[in-house]
């Protein structure tokens, strides 16, 4: 068809350069007549139409009118100084790479040689438009390769494309912004709604903040979920949490961990049916419980609040929290108010007792102190009758001093510090005059007072001879008291152990065969006032304070006493003490002795207010021999001393309480006189102030011995004798 139209262009193109009227023929007529008819077909075709070289410049064979008129050209003159008649000439020179590239390739995969491209041309009036492109690539054998092209003005259809294409993006851009709106509206309300979830945990978190494991529990499913779990309490419902349903979950909790003693009462209180009824009339309540893990106990608090309405109770939350230090307060606090009850229960129980055996103890000597007194001043002529009367009140006197003395030496021993003095002395003396000392009351009840002193390296020692003498005495005088007629008391002393820097540690054992102690009262046997028996049961004095006295004394000394007994066999006390040691033998306090001569001889100031006191006391050291010179008050006694020669008294009797300068100031003083021998006089104090503090305040004065009142007269003369020999 193309090489017929083609040939038909050659028809035309060949008659237009002769004289048509003289070369044609009829037939040649008829052929240029059909060349015409297609020509004009061609020319007269609604679309434009061409056909070009396919190799070299391209050149432009045949355009139509439609083409031309698409340029806006009116002649095809005009058309080709327009495009330079080449298809490279038609096209957009931009356009025209990607065109031509298109094309070939187009024609390469086409099995029909058919392409399509669009591209831009210049209009003549300078106007751009757009043209689709129809190709077909043709081998013809008269005009060589050729294209021949359909094509069209797209450029209002393209427009319109665009203006469609345009409409639908902007359609979908305002769908897609609604839609943005959208998304951005829910995120907003999203934030809203975390941030006051937040809001929320954090006022649980808050307000849950003592509890340290948390749960929720539906009853009416029995479910229980977990919000907090805490290693403190957490931990032990941890492994029970598997269940997930309470009521399985609180009973292997319970079994596994709850405390045998509350182990009801937590299952009782946990039950369902109490948390609804409770739930039902208050919005919170909690128990205390505890928990033993094993190695310790916990105490836990559990605390339920409502939070579904009371009408039907079923949503509840559980708080768990250790209480330890609040619980163990409580428990404290109920413990010290409990045992301040029981003490002073038992402090009045035993204060009760005490009286009623102090009353009897006090009386008993007292009665025989009246008693014997009136049958003294009943007896006219029997000297010897008197004479045993007397004796008799001095027993019962010396029992009631004791008793006094005791009780007021444990009062100032539970109330004030207790300095142990630091003095040398000898081991061995000391027991040995324990023993001397008790021999006669042991003599009376026929019972063997034996000493064993057994092989001490260091007898000579440091420490409070008066109060290991004390401990001691008390002791043995226990065990005489508590031992029949012609059993045994043994004091059995041994060197346990020497200790670097010359200590040396020692056990005294003090056996006897008496009565034995009850085990149950061995508990109390250290206790102020406490007797196996009364006086009355036992027919024996005492006012259950000397066994408390000497472990006060032993455990002031840094010792121990202890107590073993076989009721009807007897009881043994071990006393262990550490002392310093330094061999050798003892000094008299330091001082020293006054020169021997004759008693008569010696003179002794006496510092004595009362003046009933004045006269025995003279008369008594006047029955030793010694001259007596008196002073009212301590400022008279320094006044004699400082006026009298040296030697000229050979001792001052102090006492201590006086008015206007009492014996503490009176010593002092005259410890500070320049004359040297003026200032070392003996002074001993004689003092109804008798207790360890007013022996400590004697000594720091400068007082070099301290004897109680009343006083005995033989130990009165042997303090004496330590300064003055001769009134031996
Ligand atoms: P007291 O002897 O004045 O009653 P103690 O404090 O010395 O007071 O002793 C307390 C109690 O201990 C005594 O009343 C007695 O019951 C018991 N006791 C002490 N020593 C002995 C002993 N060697 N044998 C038996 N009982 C003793």
């Amino acid at each position: 068809m193309i090489e017929y139209m083609l040939s038909q262009l050659n028809i035309l193109e060949n008659n237009e350069e002769e004289s048509p009227i003289l070369k044609s023929s009829l037939m040649e007529a008829d052929k240029i007549h059909i060349a015409h008819e297609v020509k004009r077909f061609m020319d007269e075709m609604p679309g434009g139409f061409f056909i070009y070289h396919a190799d070299g410049n391209e050149e432009i064979i045949y355009a139509n009118k439609a083409l031309l008129r698409i340029f806006m050209c009116d002649t095809m003159k005009e058309f080709r100084q327009l495009t330079g008649n080449s298809f490279r000439g038609l096209v957009h020179p931009e356009d025209l790479e990607e065109v031509e590239e298109s094309i070939r390739d187009q024609i390469d995969k086409s099995q029909y040689d058919l392409d399509y491209v669009e591209y831009r041309i210049i209009r003549k009036d300078g106007a751009i438009r757009w043209l689709e492109d129809y190709g077909h690539f043709v081998r013809s054998k008269s005009s060589g390769d050729i294209f021949y092209v359909f094509v069209g003005d797209s450029t209002e259809k393209r427009e319109r494309l665009l203006s469609e294409r345009a409409a639908l993006v902007y359609q979908s851009m305002a769908k897609e912004q609604e839609l943005q709106a959208l998304v951005e509206q829910y995120d907003k309300e999203l934030k809203i709604i975390r941030q006051e979830h937040l809001q929320r945990l954090e006022v649980i978190e808050g307000l849950s903040i003592n509890y340290d494991s948390i749960f929720y529990v539906n009853l009416d499913t029995d479910k229980i979920i977990p919000y907090r779990l805490s290693s403190q309490t957490g931990n032990l419902l941890e492994a029970n949490l598997r269940e997930k349903k309470f009521s399985q979950c609180i009973q292997s909790y319970a079994d596994t961990w709850v405390y045998s003693e509350d182990y009801h009462m937590f299952l009782q209180v946990i039950s369902p049916k109490e948390i609804r009824e409770k739930l039902s009339k208050t919005k919170t309540f909690y128990i205390n419980y505890r928990v033993f893990n094993g190695t310790e106990m916990q105490y836990i608090q559990v605390r339920i609040v409502n939070t579904g309405n009371s009408d039907n109770v079923s949503q509840f939350v559980m708080g768990f929290q250790r209480v330890d230090k609040e619980i163990q307060y409580e428990m404290e606090k109920k413990k010290v108010v409990e045992e301040a009850l029981s003490r002073a229960q038992s402090a009045n129980n035993v204060k009760n007792a005490f009286l009623s055996n102090m009353s009897h103890d006090m009386r008993t000597p007292l009665n025989a102190i009246f008693g014997f007194t009136t049958l003294a001043k009943m007896e006219s002529g029997d000297r010897e009758a008197v004479q045993s009367y007397l004796d008799q009140i001095e027993v019962s006197s010396r029992q009631l001093l004791r008793l006094i003395d005791d009780i007021l030496e444990l009062s100032w021993m539970e109330s004030a510090q207790v300095d142990l003095l630091e003095e040398q002395y000898n081991l061995q003396d000391l027991l040995q005059d324990v023993c001397n000392e008790m021999m006669p009351q042991a003599q009376e009840k026929g019972i063997v007072l034996s000493l064993n002193f057994a092989d001490t390296k260091h007898s000579s020692v440091y420490g409070d001879r008066a109060r290991l003498n004390q401990v001691l005495k008390y002791i043995v005088n226990n065990g005489i008291k508590y031992t029949e007629y012609g059993g045994k008391v043994t004091v059995d002393v041994t060197e346990k152990e020497v200790l670097p820097n010359n200590y040396v540690v020692y056990e005294f054992k003090i056996s006897d065969t008496g009565i034995g102690i009850e085990k149950e009262f061995l508990k109390h046997i250290f206790e102020p006032f406490e007797r196996e028996k009364n006086s009355t049961l036992s027919g024996i004095h005492g006012a259950g304070l000397g066994l408390t006295i000497a472990k006060n004394i032993v455990d002031r000394m840094g010792g121990t006493i202890g107590v073993h007994s076989v009721v009807g066999q007897g009881s043994q006390f071990t006393v262990i003490l550490r002392f310093q040691t330094e061999e050798g033998v003892m000094s008299c306090s330091g001082q020293d002795k006054i020169s021997a001569g004759k008693v008569e001889n010696r003179r002794i100031l006496v510092a004595e207010d009362n003046e009933i006191n004045r006269e025995i006391e003279t008369e008594l050291l006047e029955s030793l021999g010694l001259v007596v010179d008196t002073a009212e008050d301590g400022s008279i006694a320094v006044e004699k001393i400082s006026g009298a020669a040296p030697g000229y008294y050979s001792l001052v009797l102090m006492d201590i309480q006086m008015p206007i300068m009492d014996g503490y100031q009176a010593t002092r003083t005259i410890r500070r006189f320049q004359d040297p021998k003026l200032a070392s006089i003996p002074i001993v104090a004689l003092s109804a102030n008798a207790m360890e503090k007013d022996i400590r305040m004697a000594h720091e004065s400068g007082m070099n011995a301290h004897v109680a009142k009343p006083f005995d007269l033989d130990n009165l003369a042997e303090v004496i004798s330590k300064f003055i020999p001769e009134i031996q």
